[in-house]
């Protein structure tokens, strides 16, 4: 007898390559079965999804939820299972002096998955700005708090903002990537200075630094530091960078987002690896919104929806090294499932910058399944629920709810 058992879903799992109406049975907290057809009187609870869209759990690979230690952290449930998402990778919002809230007071209060990156900056992002001084980053205790949370600490995230670049120019990136290197994980880079003060050209000294699985955060700023040269080509770095097997994700956040960006990127060839939220309690309210929402931005960018799924699922788990357990829906993988609904209307969604994007299809998440448990989305991030701002008539003054 199975534990759970979502019927008639159209399944898009493109790590499988399945992309149709199929069954889905938990046992377990893993997937146990998954087929045209299952016998409702297999399972001792049955939800029926037909018209749905099933995917694998969402991974929303960069999101801040040290709520408490930070000021803006979002509680990882609403960012997680009920906004359809089963992971959250939290980018570096923790450094080796403030980690153990994550183990002690974070994850045991949440259902969602936590994965977190720990800031080479002592405090992560207990202040802003985070490095502030030289004593900001404490190598010796990261490499030991990265040594005592073995298996849970994903990687190290390093920002590429002032004043840290002014206090150590290109060593903090180095001295992170150190870190990341001795302790056997990854490095994450943010990249786009929201204070606007350094070199641009820095992007070409720090690229070549990321190695093959090493991650690339706010690929489409529009800060100085992007991935964009002057006359807006793609520096040669990014590319090199993407083929010697750099992940390349978006995340949104409030200030490192634009669709111009975005599109010079695309039409140059190089996509994105991952999406992501970047979400804060801030961010959740006024830029971001949602995973889903997230996910309507690049269909309405002109991904397919395998690209989408693709990108919040199996590249994601990919990037921190988790396929043989997340993102994806075969048999034996844990049962992290997302059942999502596509809703059509006219939509406008806008960037960091306020550039604005009709969309006519947006994704709203339906249910979520974590290690076999079901959770049900809360009410959603605006007024009105899970989508976004309506297109208004011409002259009309309303304009959405922030
Ligand atoms: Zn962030």
């Amino acid at each position: 007898m199975y534990d759970l058992l979502l019927k008639g879903g159209t399944v898009v799992d493109p790590s499988t390559a399945l992309h149709g109406v199929h069954d889905i049975a938990v046992q377990d907290s893993t997937i146990a079965r998954i087929a045209p057809s299952i016998p409702n009187e297999e399972a001792s609870r049955v939800l029926e999804v037909t018209g749905k869209i099933v995917t694998p759990g969402l991974i929303d690979l960069h999101a801040h939820v040290f709520g408490g230690f930070i000021g803006n952290g979002v509680h990882p449930d609403l960012g997680g299972v009920h906004a359809g998402v089963t992971t959250i990778v939290d980018a570096g919002s923790a450094g080796c002096a403030t980690f153990g809230g994550f183990p002690n007071h974070i994850i045991p209060k949440c259902h969602t998955e936590i994965i977190p990156f720990l800031h080479i900056c002592q405090t992560g992002l207990a202040t802003t700005p985070d490095i502030i001084a030289e004593s900001s980053i404490n190598l010796e205790g990261t490499l030991r708090v990265a040594d005592q949370y073995k298996g849970l600490i994903c990687g190290i995230k390093a920002r590429m903002v002032s004043p840290a670049l002014e206090i150590f120019g290109m060593e903090m990136p180095r001295l992170a990537k150190r870190a990341a290197r001795e302790s056997g994980i990854k490095l994450m880079v943010h990249i786009g200075d929201t204070e606007k003060r350094y070199d641009p050209g820095v992007i070409r000294e720090l690229l070549p630094l990321l190695e093959a699985g090493d991650i690339l955060t706010h690929y489409f700023t529009a800060n100085p530091g992007g991935v964009l040269d002057a006359n807006g080509k793609l520096v040669p770095e990014a590319r090199e960078a993407a083929d010697r097997g750099v992940w390349l994700d978006t995340a949104h956040g409030r200030m490192n987002f634009s669709f111009d960006v975005g599109r010079r990127c695309i039409d140059q060839g190089l996509l994105p690896h991952c999406i992501s939220t970047d979400l804060t309690v801030p961010g959740r309210i006024h830029t971001v919104h949602s995973m889903t929402e997230i996910m309507t931005r690049f269909l309405g960018l002109g991904f397919t929806l395998e690209q989408v799924v693709t990108m919040c699922t199996a590249n994601p788990a990919k990037a921190i090294g988790m396929e043989h357990r997340l993102g994806s829906l075969a048999v034996g993988r844990q049962a992290d499932i997302s059942v999502l609904d596509i809703h059509e209307g006219d939509w406008v969604v806008y960037d960091v910058l306020g550039a604005s994007l009709q969309v006519d299809r947006a994704f709203v998440p339906v249910l979520t399944v974590k290690r076999g448990q079901v959770f049900e989305p809360d009410w959603g991030p605006r007024p009105w629920g899970w989508e976004p701002d309506r297109v208004l008539p011409e002259g009309s003054s309303f304009s959405g709810c922030c």
